[in-house]
């Protein structure tokens, strides 16, 4: 099978370069990755419905008789449109054909098919457009269906396939040894690859999804257990000394107990012993998770190593470079910024300070990750709200130093057991308590009829002086219902807010263009910033007082509360005001339950019950491989079983670099890409 990875696309019969290049377009570049590219459904032929029983508007399978020739004609647009009729006891269907010139000389009248489609009723007269058929007593009982790309179509995809498991070798090595497949009842490899693409029963569909969907979890799960062993190693950054108390008098205000805690705990990992801090700060939004890292880069500097701190936009960047500028510079740290606008000159400028070693604490967006960017002696790297990093993109930052240590930050609070599962390799601190005096946001959920108010509340906190998010869930409006920022900011910039200045923010604008809004934003220029989610990451307005969520049941519950944490950051009374027009209930309760509490944490928890780990999972934030066929949140049962094959592995084949586990090892590179070369 690893062989099969090394043969191009092209080599499979009726595949050329044009062709080639569709297939790349869905990740395929190998006869390996072709096999490897399974079915996203399948059409079940095996439950036949005469015409009769067939219901209009389902997707049905009929087997008919052609009652008359196919014939074909233009239509308006210069559509080719081929007709027929096909008719069993029961009934007769009309079918209709666009655009395939083949079609005729397909069907033959007076032959008997089975026919694949949605079943339509126009007026009175069954139809089915565009239907896929076999010839009856030749016909396959379940076929593939294939995420298609323009000018690749799954049934060629399916061809492709057939003709790509036909190189596969007579026995193909197993990368499962025969102890876990037994004690687990997984079928072979090669049989599971026969059946995920062509099988015989529903039973094989489950078959060969379980194996596939075991191994692919088991490799995970290995893979992430290599990355728990790659810090074992020896750091060549040991704090001598505790410059926390030094540290604490910088500081215009007192630590939360937690915020103290985590601190502790950082310098503890990073003075204890010669190994490498890795270490997860977990802290609902604004509980200072800032200050922990600032704390731990302070100790860095003061025992002869520098720092580094990344962000994952660059307003957010920014604002973390100038709020350690103000609190470090003082006590002798050099703090620089790196981020992807700065002018070459400057860029230029902030590297060769930092590989001279004058920089002490430099501050980035993904630009610290470039290849230009040399540390004279890094000694610990910080990423802020860790979720929208890659695991590689952690590794490549590692890899500038010698084992420096790991401080990860993130808002988003995982409940414990799903954080041990993605961040397997990480110890963790919880800052479980925010600053004092910061009030509650008082939250609303509402509904249209009082939307008129809600919008006269949000014009007197502007006159008061404040300044408010409402926030969309689209850039664009859509056919679903979905409200977009663009049209939006029009409407109530000519209506209720006529008299304020209206800014819009989406993920599509520039990177240039989005800073220089949220920039207006938090020097006042703006009154009401009317945006994408993309201000849910942690930016600072603290005269923000008010926001507005349109289509709030769209959002996970989670979300909302960052997306509300964006509030109530300076000394005013804040709110967020949930506006939906729901009529489900479920989505009513979800509403509810965040208008009761503030605990990012038991909003988690409540998110995860409700709604199952989709939320964390499904945004691939989370910085895990992509998974070809298996679901983290839908496959849990299969992850357990993954994970007590991993400890059994691990436990009876000590050596990892046994041949035993070569076909594993070999799967662990693949999903992890680059990073699985540092893996094992
Ligand atoms: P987050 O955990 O969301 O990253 P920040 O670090 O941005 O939170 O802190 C939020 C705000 O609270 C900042 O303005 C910060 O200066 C302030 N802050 C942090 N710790 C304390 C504290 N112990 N007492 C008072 N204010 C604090
Ligand atoms: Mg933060």
């Amino acid at each position: 099978m690893a062989s099969l990875y090394e043969i191009p696309i092209e080599k499979i019969t009726g595949i050329g370069a044009k062709r080639a290049r569709l297939y790349n377009k869905l990740g395929i570049a190998s006869v390996g990755d072709l096999i490897r590219f399974y079915p996203r459904a399948y059409e079940d032929w095996s439950s036949v419905t005469d015409i009769f029983s067939a219901v209009p508007g389902d997707v049905c399978c009929v087997r008919a008789t052609l009652d008359l020739p196919v014939t074909s004609r233009r239509v308006a647009g210069g559509k080719l449109l081929a007709t027929t009729r096909i008719s069993d006891e029961t009934g007769f269907v009309k079918l209709a054909f666009f655009n395939n010139k083949y079609i005729e000389s397909m069907l033959s009248q007076g032959c008997e098919y089975l026919f694949y489609g949605k079943l339509t009723d126009n007026s009175g007269v069954r139809e089915m457009i565009n239907p896929t058929f076999q010839k009856v007593g030749k016909e396959i009982p379940i076929r593939p269906i294939y995420s298609q790309v323009a000018g690749l179509s799954t049934k060629q995809i399916e061809a492709a396939v057939g003709h790509a498991l036909k190189m596969l070798p007579e026995a193909v090595n197993d990368p499962l040894p025969e102890s876990i497949r037994s004690r687990y009842g997984l079928i072979g490899l090669k049989e599971a690859l026969l059946k995920i693409h062509f099988p015989a029963s529903r039973d094989d569909v489950s078959l060969s999804r379980r194996r596939l969907i075991f191994e692919e979890l088991l490799v995970l799960v290995l893979g992430l257990m290599s990355v728990k062993s790659m810090p074992e190693k020896q750091t060549s950054v040991v704090i001598g000394e505790d410059h926390t108390e030094e540290f604490l008098r910088l500081l215009p205000f007192k630590l939360t107990n937690a915020q103290r805690r985590a601190i502790k705990d950082c310098t503890a990992d990073m003075m204890a012993n010669s190994k490498a801090m890795n270490r997860l700060v977990q802290g609902d939004v604004g509980s200072g998770k800032t200050m922990v890292a600032a704390a731990v880069a302070f100790n860095c500097v003061k025992n002869g190593a520098q720092a580094a701190m990344m962000a994952p936009t660059e307003i957010l960047a920014r604002q973390h470079y100038e709020n350690l500028l103000k609190l470090l510079a003082p006590a002798g740290v050099n703090v620089s910024l790196l981020t992807g606008s700065m002018t070459a000159k400057q860029k230029r400028e902030t590297l060769s300070s930092l590989e001279a070693g004058e920089t002490d604490l430099l501050v980035g967006t993904h630009s610290l990750i470039s290849d230009s960017v040399v540390f004279h002696r890094l000694g610990v790297v910080i990423t802020d709200e860790q979720h929208r990093f890659g695991v590689r993109q952690r590794a490549t930052l590692l890899a500038k130093g010698c084992n420096p240590h790991l401080l990860v930050m993130s808002a988003t609070p995982i409940p414990r057991t799903l954080a041990l599962m993605i961040y397997g390799d990480l110890d963790i601190s919880v800052i479980d308590e925010l600053p004092p005096g910061r009030e509650k946001v008082d939250t609303f959920f509402i509904d249209e009829t009082i939307r008129q108010r809600a919008y006269g509340f949000l014009v007197k906190n502007i006159r008061e002086g404040r300044q408010c998010y409402i926030v969309c869930p689209a850039v664009e409006n859509t056919d679903t219902g979905l409200i977009g920022v663009e049209e939006y900011a029009q409407e109530i910039s000519r209506t209720v807010f006529r008299d304020f200045r209206v800014g819009v923010l989406h993920g599509k604008m520039k990177p240039s263009e989005k800073d220089s809004v949220m920039n207006d934003f938090i020097d006042g220029n703006i009154d009401v910033l009317v945006s994408t989610t993309v201000i849910e990451v942690g930016v600072d307005v603290p005269n923000a007082s008010v926001m507005l969520v349109e289509n709030a049941d769209r959002f996970g519950l989670s979300q909302l509360h960052q997306l509300r944490g964006r509030v109530g950051r300076g000394g005013y009374k804040s709110y967020c005001i949930l506006i939906s027009n729901t009529n489900g209930e479920d989505a009513k309760r979800r509403l509810s339950a965040l208008c009761q509490t503030n605990d990012g944490f038991k909003i988690a928890d409540e998110d995860l019950r409700m709604r199952g780990p989709g939320d964390f999972f499904g945004s691939r934030q989370h910085g895990l491989p992509e998974l070809k066929i298996a679901d983290l949140a839908e496959n849990v049962d299969v992850l357990r079983d993954a994970q007590s094959a991993a400890k059994e592995i691990t436990e009876s084949y000590p050596d990892p670099e046994c041949r035993e586990l070569r076909g594993l090892r070999a799967e662990v590179r693949q999903l992890f890409g680059s990073v699985g070369t540092q893996l094992n």
